[in-house]
Formats: structure tokens, sequence, C-alpha cells
């Protein structure tokens, strides 16, 4: 079995329905077991920033699938749910990208792991920290809670715990 950390994100409403969707999904893949989720956070956009908050969350999981059908699975999912790519870091439905595939380290076309960007950014390492705080990020030789660490306070102040109100984004 291989360990594998998941990063939902959706800014498209209703985001919260999308991000379900998505976890149903991977949850019919019989390859794909879902072993934790971490708390929903909304977070102000980072790059393009004429857009809607997100809602951001990570799953670990327990996999038979080598890292390039996880991926080829997590785009099926982007592309069933609708996700439409027109500006880079832009809106979207559903953005399913794969934090960490075991331990490994590696760049193909592809896919990278782990994901390129993942240390430096709050609405990642905040969720991840929550289901696993000590684990270390290949390359980088410090764990997820150093990492973390590392953000400035203004960039995880944009990053909140968000539960679900009755009738909200239905
Ligand atoms: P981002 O997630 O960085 O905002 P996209 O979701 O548009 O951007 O991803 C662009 C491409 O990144 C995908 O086509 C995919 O092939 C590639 N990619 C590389 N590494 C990963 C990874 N670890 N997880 C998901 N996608 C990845
Ligand atoms: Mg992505």
């Amino acid at each position: 079995m291989n360990k594998a950390y998941v990063a939902l994100g959706s800014n498209i409403a209703p985001r919260h329905f999308h991000l379900t969707q998505a976890i149903d999904y991977m949850k019919r893949s019989e390859h794909v077991l879902i072993n934790n989720y971490s708390s929903i956070y909304q977070t102000v956009p980072i790059g393009y920033q004429d857009q809607g908050e997100f809602l951001n969350m990570v799953v670990e999981v327990s996999t038979t699938l080598s890292s390039t059908e996880l991926l080829d699975l997590c785009q099926t999912i982007e592309a069933d749910l609708g996700r439409k790519r027109e500006i880079k870091w832009g809106p979207r439905t559903i953005d399913l990208d794969i934090l960490l595939y075991n331990q490994d380290n590696m760049v193909t076309e592809q896919l990278i792991l782990p994901h390129p960007r993942m240390h430096k950014r709050a609405f990642v390492l905040v969720p991840l920290a929550e289901l696993n705080p000590e684990l270390r990020i290949p390359g980088t030789n410090e764990s997820v809670k150093e990492h973390l660490a590392q953000i400035s306070n203004e960039e995880k102040r944009g990053v909140v715990k968000w539960t679900k109100q009755d009738g909200e984004e239905e």
C-alpha cells in the first residue's frame, strides 16, 4: 500500500458541494481508501487575486495506484466536475493536487513530487499539519510543522477554519 496526501480546493459555488463530490468520487474507486480528512479552510486566493475565496482541505489516502495513476484519477475527477482552465491559477470548480506520494521525490513532465509549491503555501500546510505535522517533505529535510513555522502570520491569517452553515451555498 502507498500513502499519499491530496489537496482539494474550490472557489466556484457551491464550493463545499464540489469538495464533497470529489471525495465521493475517490471513495468510489476500489483502489483508493481515504484514511483521514483535515478540516475545511476558507482561504484568500494567492497569485491571481480577482477571484472568490477558496475552500481548501487535505485528505490522506492509502492506494494501490501508482503516483501517475493517482494523478490520472485526480484529473478525471477535475474534468468530470467540469473544471474550466481559462486563467492560470484562476477560478476553478475543483483542483486536486498530489502533495506527497510516499517519500517520492521526482520530476516528470506530468507530475512533480512533492508538489513544488506546497511547502510555501499556508492553505496546504495548515490542513496537512492537522493530519501529520511531523511528516518530512522530501528534498527539504524539514517537517510540515517546520515549514509552517516559516510562513508569515499575515499569510496564515488568510487561512481560516470553515464550517458549513445551514442553508449556505445550496
Ligand atoms: P495548480 O494546481 O498548480 O494551481 P493546475 O491544477 O492547473 O495548477 O496543474 C497544472 C499541471 O500540474 C497539471 O496538468 C499536472 O500535470 C501538473 N502537476 C505536476 N505535479 C503535480 C502534482 N503533484 N499534483 C497535481 N498536478 C501536478
Ligand atoms: Mg492542480
